[in-house]
């Protein structure tokens, strides 16, 4: 089946270029092999995004976007994009359930958290260790926990963790935090949270769940152990751009590398969203970025109207 516009990954950049290609009246399709929303949805509440005077439910937030998208004729298919031709003027792509060739494409595909990469991480995945305070922060009421890193999601999901835990730790290698000043503040009033600084998780440990951090203080060079029943790992995110890394030019962290108008090193080719090289990762520039792919990729197939071969 043919479209104008093939969108891969259905966060806040996806829905956005969707809702724009789609009112910009292109036949759009966006592909997402897990849950519509992206890593939004690993958050429970946006309390940034304007228009909101008190904060949105994430998921809400999300759901109302695809059903917009929708409304002006979008399509989504929860199919996974296994392959990918992006050198011709149609772009190939191919999923289980088949292949599809579309004028143009916007990569939305998003980023996904970084591990600790510490003994006892991989083997507690899911038996203390998580990286999603909304999925399972309920689990742990009256119960201790940390939450590793510095940054806007550490610091956030650490408020959050405070309504169900009896205590949470911020451990972080440092001893200033990235997040933003005002959760900052929030957290340093919060009389169930305590910082660790300058510390860094070496170990976890335990027998069947978590029972235990083994903790490195960078500045004294002591070792020491913290008891927890569970831990939080926020130490920023890697981008999902595995699918076109042997074509798209990418930086040196892998971050798919774009031009003003979303366009990647590839003619046709449109990126958007935290799987691009950028200076502030946040639902509305996401939701930005997505609105100026999809009008560069309206503007892209008009240009070359007249060389595509005839899509049904
Ligand atoms: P981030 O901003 O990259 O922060 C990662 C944190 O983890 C940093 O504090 C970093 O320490 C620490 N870290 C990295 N590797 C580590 C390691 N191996 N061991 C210990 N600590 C380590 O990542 P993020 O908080 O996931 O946020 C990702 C992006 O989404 C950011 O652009 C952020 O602004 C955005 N975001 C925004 C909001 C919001 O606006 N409400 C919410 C969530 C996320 P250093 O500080 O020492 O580098």
């Amino acid at each position: 089946m043919n479209y104008d516009v093939a969108i891969i990954g259905a966060g806040p950049a996806g829905l956005s270029a969707a809702i724009y290609a789609a009112r910009g009246n292109l036949r759009t399709v966006v592909f997402e092999k897990g849950l519509v929303g992206g890593q939004i949805i690993l958050t429970t509440e946006v309390e940034n995004y304007p228009g909101y005077a008190e904060p949105v439910l994430a998921f809400d937030l999300v759901d109302n976007m695809k059903k917009q998208a929708e409304r002006f004729g979008a399509v989504f298919f929860d199919e996974e994009v296994k392959a990918i031709g992006l050198e011709g003027i149609c772009k190939i792509l191919e999923t289980d359930e088949g292949e599809y060739r579309v004028k143009s494409v916007i990569y939305a595909a998003g980023a996904s958290p970084r591990k600790l990469s510490v003994p006892g991480e991989e083997k507690f995945t899911g038996r203390g260790v998580s990286y999603c305070a909304t999925c399972d922060g309920a689990l742990y009421r009256n119960k201790v926990v940390a939450v590793v890193g510095g940054g806007d999601s550490a610091v956030e999901e650490a408020l959050f963790l405070t309504k169900f835990a009896s205590k949470v730790y911020i451990i972080h290698r440092r001893d200033a935090l990235r997040a933003e000043k005002v959760i900052q503040e929030r957290a340093m009033q919060n009389n169930k949270i305590e910082f660790i600084w300058n510390t860094v998780v070496q170990e976890i440990t335990g027998e069947k769940f978590v029972e235990k951090l083994e903790l490195f203080n960078r500045y004294t060079n002591k070792i020491s152990e913290l008891t927890v029943d569970g831990v939080f790992i926020y130490v920023g995110i890697l981008p999902n751009s595995i699918l076109v890394e042997s074509r798209v030019e990418l930086d040196s962290q892998g971050f798919v590398v774009t031009d003003e108008t979303m366009q990647t090193n590839i003619p046709g080719v449109f990126a958007a969203g935290d799987v691009i090289k950028k200076v502030l990762r946040q639902v509305i520039t996401a939701a930005s970025d997505g609105a100026v792919a999809a009008f560069s990729a309206e503007k892209w197939i008009e240009k070359n109207q007249n060389g595509f071969p005839e899509l049904k």
